[in-house]
């Protein structure tokens, strides 16, 4: 099983201009490669990665584009695995771009990386780097202290340094033995899991676990330094003379104030990205710990982002990360997670006896069942009606006519729920990207919003 670990480095100056400079050439061989395979394209050809890379080697010492100021290759300076690593990302890159056109999914086209905009890393080989204890061995900078051991056993595979704020970590790929990935779990539960945002996620045993928050928390904060990041560029556009948007191609000049603000600004969104990946794999992990089989939601994540005023309470819980985790974890634990079909009315289903309360309100936090006259919870009633759909427990108990109470293993489909419960296994993939969905989860999700 191929598993990663982030370690964060302590790199010296001399490590961290490295660090920017290699990162900085693999943004800048990508957009060559990108601008000359968009021409190739244009042109009626068919680029490929192999012939592109070389193409790069003939200009890569030569080309003025490639020299600095005193007409030297500074390409030379930067370890090769940095500058040739983009070709095989950009051929994934359009593969993975030609497979979801031809299979009717919306996709867009390879994008050129912006300074400042893009993710900063570059890729380091296995047989290039090794690691000793705390310290690991790079390329070209020798050795950089790491803040921990790496902690999976097994076979290096390589490795990429990124940067998250102004802090490098080290990403190594190591593949380990099946049968040291296993985890052992400690329960058998088969738990029903509703996420929200009043709670993050509400299982069916009644617990309801609150969400850290952090960016509702240091909003305030967010607002404060983000509004003196803007102040500061409106200034350096003033003092270059530019009124309205900042003509293409332009480059302000940097002030020390306005880096000193943009890493503020970083650090500060890296940290809430910290806590809230902190509460989503302590989270994740005990759920896959606890059971056997767990049930979520599949929610149309990117539909329900489209809704601008969703898309901050929804993406400071985490939905997707929800769900991609739970799906790794799923299989070092060997628990089974199924996806409730995404239209299946979780919240509207009375959970004691069946009846379907389709006037159910978006703002009703709670509300009382006419048929058996039970008093449910809103999102603990959603959570037992996604247990059910893995226990087929709804179909015993319900008058609706039932056909078969079959439940196929890996699918848990259960007949008895005239149609409305279709389930579909675990996918791997990004869900369905019709956006059809979108109006119905939007509502849907505002109620959980209140
Ligand atoms: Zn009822």
């Amino acid at each position: 099983m191929l598993l990663s670990h982030q370690i964060r480095l302590d790199p010296t100056p001399a490590q961290r201009d490295y660090f920017a400079r290699a990162a900085g050439t693999a943004r800048r061989v990508w957009n060559w490669a990108l601008a000359e395979s968009n021409r190739q394209v244009a042109a009626g050809q068919k680029p490929n990665a192999m012939a592109l890379k070389k193409q790069f080697n003939r200009v890569k010492y030569s080309d003025p584009d490639w020299l600095d100021d005193d007409g030297k290759p500074w390409v030379r300076t930067i370890h090769r695995d940095a500058h040739a690593q983009p070709f095989a990302n950009l051929a994934k890159a359009w593969s993975r771009y030609f497979d979801q056109r031809c299979s009717g999914q919306p996709t867009h086209r390879p994008r050129f990386k912006k300074k400042g905009r893009c993710r900063d890393a570059f890729y380091i080989a296995n047989d290039k780097f090794r690691i000793e204890g705390t310290e690991a061995v790079l390329p070209k900078v020798g050795r950089v202290q790491l803040r921990e051991h790496l902690r999976l056993p097994g076979r290096i595979m390589g490795a990429s340094v990124g940067r998250h704020a102004d802090h490098w970590y080290l990403a190594v790929q190591v593949e380990v033995p099946d049968h040291v990935a296993r985890l052992r779990r400690t329960g058998d539960g088969i738990t029903g899991a509703d996420l929200g945002v009043s709670a993050a996620a509400t299982l069916s045993s009644g617990e309801k676990i609150p969400a850290p928050r952090p960016l509702a928390a240091t909003l305030r904060r967010l607002r404060i330094r983000s509004r003196r990041q803007s102040r500061k560029l409106e200034a350096a556009k003033a003092a270059a003379g530019i009124q309205g948007p900042i003509p293409k191609g332009t480059r302000l000049p940097e002030s020390k104030n306005r880096t000193c603000g943009a890493r503020a600004l970083a650090r500060l969104h890296a940290r809430i990205a910290r806590v809230r990946a902190d509460f989503m794999h302590k989270l994740t992990t005990r759920l896959c710990r606890e059971n056997q089989t767990i049930v979520i939601e599949d929610l149309n994540v990117r539909g329900m982002l489209a809704n601008a005023r969703l898309a901050r309470v929804i993406s400071d819980v985490g939905f997707y990360e929800f769900r991609r985790q739970l799906q790794y974890k799923a299989t070092r634990y060997g628990i089974r997670l199924v996806l409730a079909d995404r239209w299946y009315p979780s919240s509207k289903l009375c959970s004691a006896c069946g009846d379907r309360y389709a006037a159910l309100a978006l703002c009703e936090r709670t509300w009382t069942c006419t048929a058996c006259g039970a008093h449910h919870d809103r999102d603990v009633n959603a959570a037992v009606n996604l247990q059910r759909l893995a226990t087929g427990a709804h179909a015993a108990q319900t008058a609706l006519p039932v056909a078969s109470r079959a439940v196929t293993p890996g699918t848990a489909a259960s007949d008895g729920l005239a149609g409305d419960g279709k389930v579909t296994p675990a996918r791997h993939e990004h869900g369905q990207q019709d956006g059809s969905g979108q109006e119905e989860n939007a509502a849907h999700l505002c109620a959980r919003f209140r």
